[in-house]
């Protein structure tokens, strides 16, 4: 076999190992455990459960290979990177079906995701942190330089375990870091395999990962030895991790909730429209940051624009097991989030809020299915409001007035995302401008480029991923005077 097959070889997808120096090793306890694929309820395969030993190695071994990585020149990192991206590429469909079972998503937006990190990979493989050169004369030279962190850790979320992966590891090893990925406990496994693909390409302990329960992600934060934590997760978790973080200065970028409004303004073309906002506030059943949470929909055209999203979603959005043809809205990926969307659903119904989705689309499947929900125009202080869902629930709200909308629409700790849709640029853009939020989208929502910063406003977010201002995220500045002769 030549080495560039034996790099593409498929991986086999049944057994799991944590990857630490350059080996793939099972937990220093023997232990295991192993999460459920939400759409049948049955046991996905065992992961180990990682002790602090395990994290303890792990860190040894980063901080063996970050000198060397270090000095590794960047076109020859960028040269391993963009060989495991086509190895990722060469496994699209393992890496799919994987993503189905321990997420639920259905199969063509898992191929979807897995395509994204392919191009996140190589997207950032274009960018570059070249000198700054801020005097060059007979006397002296005066640079800023980019140097690598160290050793950083990547705490990843179960809803996009993999792209969220690849927002950070392309930056981080880009830059000259190492990097220790913790998955969410629900969603160990396509992250292992990232890790036991990556020995293929990079010196042991450059790319490493461990599975494990809810001791492992304070672990990790608390090591002295790890000097970078890049989260993304919920705010309540990304405040404990600033506060641990703090103990050791630890540089800490977090990616958190979102609660996007979409303003619809009374000239749209609705029947053009509504498939749209229907998709990325439905899609992975609404287990996204950035999902739109909010539709603000002109009074001139509220009821019609009802209609037709409904219609939409009742006729397309098919709910069902990610391996299923057609299935647009998969199982809530796990238990404890599927309760929690019950428990809104409960306040939906005690509180007598309008519900325009005629209900369940089919109860027959053993999963953690929930049909999807639009609410008619619930109160702007109501639960499904102003909590961020992170399921298939959808409120209508109606507005007249645009300062009031663009009120309502920052009237949130949330700076995630926000979308205006008009075929007036110049209301567009009046809109958009006053809006507080990372990401702004006009006629769009959920668009996002590997050279183009993605940072969030108020609590979604603490510095910001992806693009330039993503690289430097991984760097020191290192100001360089040299008086020459
Ligand atoms: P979570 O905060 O419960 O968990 C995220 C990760 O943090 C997991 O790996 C978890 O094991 C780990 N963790 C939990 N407690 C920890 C602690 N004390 N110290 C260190 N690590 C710890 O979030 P979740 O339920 O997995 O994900 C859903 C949330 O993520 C939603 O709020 C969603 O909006 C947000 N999210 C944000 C983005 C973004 O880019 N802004 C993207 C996707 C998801």
């Amino acid at each position: 076999m030549s080495k560039h097959d034996a790099n593409e070889a498929p991986l086999e997808f049944t057994i799991f190992h944590n990857v630490v120096n350059g080996k793939l090793v099972s937990s220093s306890s023997g232990e295991t455990y192993h999460s459920i694929n939400p759409s049948t309820l049955q046991a996905n395969p065992e992961v180990p459960l990682s002790t602090y030993d395990d994290v303890n190695r792990a860190v040894d071994a980063a901080r063996a290979a970050a000198e060397s990585w270090a000095q590794t020149p960047w076109a020859e990192r960028k040269k391993k990177l963009e060989d495991f991206a086509a190895a990722l590429e060469a496994q699209t469909e393992t890496f799919s079906e994987m993503l189905v079972k321990e997420n639920g998503k259905p199969l063509f937006w898992a191929r979807i995701e897995v395509q994204s990190c392919v191009k996140w990979i190589r997207g950032t493989c274009e960018l570059s942190l070249p000198d700054n050169v801020i005097e060059d004369t007979e006397e002296r030279r005066v640079i800023e330089r980019y140097t690598p962190l160290g050793v950083a850790a990547g705490i990843v979320p179960w809803n996009f375990p993999l792209m969220l992966s690849f927002f950070k590891i392309p930056a981080a090893l880009l830059t000259g870091n190492v990097f220790i990925l913790k998955p969410s406990p629900f969603t160990p496994y396509c992250c292992l395999k990232v890790a036991e693909m990556g020995l293929r390409f990079f010196p042991p302990g450059v790319l490493q990962a461990l599975s494990g329960d809810d001791r492992l992600g304070p672990w990790i934060t608390a090591h002295p030895g790890v000097d970078k934590i890049a989260f993304t997760g919920s705010i309540s978790t990304g405040k404990k991790i600033l506060q641990t973080c703090s103990g050791s200065l630890k540089r800490v970028t977090l990616e958190m909730g979102g609660n996007d409004p979409a303003i619809i303004c009374g000239d749209v073309d609705i029947a053009a429209i509504t498939p749209k906002v229907a998709m990325i506030s439905f899609v992975n059943s609404g287990q996204l940051c950035m999902a739109v949470k909010r539709v603000y929909v002109h009074e001139s055209i509220y009821e019609a624009f009802l209609a037709s999203i409904v219609e939409f979603v009742e006729n397309n959005l098919k709910v069902g097991d990610g391996f299923e043809e057609n299935s647009f809205i998969g199982p809530i990926t796990h238990q404890a989030q599927f309760d929690r969307v019950k428990d809104l659903m409960a306040d939906i119904k005690k509180n007598k809020f309008k519900i325009a989705t005629r209900g369940s689309q089919d109860t027959s499947q053993q999963g953690l299915f929930i049909s999807p929900i639009i609410l008619d125009n619930p109160p702007e202080d109501s639960r499904p409001v102003v909590d961020e869902p992170f399921g298939p629930i959808l409120p209508l709200l109606v507005w007249k007035d645009e300062s009031d909308v663009v009120q309502r629409a920052n009237n949130t700790e949330y700076g995630l995302g926000a979308s205006v849709w008009s075929k007036d640029v110049g209301q567009a853009n009046r809109i958009a401008s006053k809006l507080k939020a990372g990401s702004i989208w006009i006629n769009t929502h959920g668009e996002l480029e590997p050279n183009v910063a993605f940072g969030c406003h108020k609590s979604s977010g603490h510095g910001v991923e992806c693009g330039v201002e993503g690289l430097r995220a991984y760097c020191n500045v290192q100001s360089v005077y040299s008086r020459l002769g």
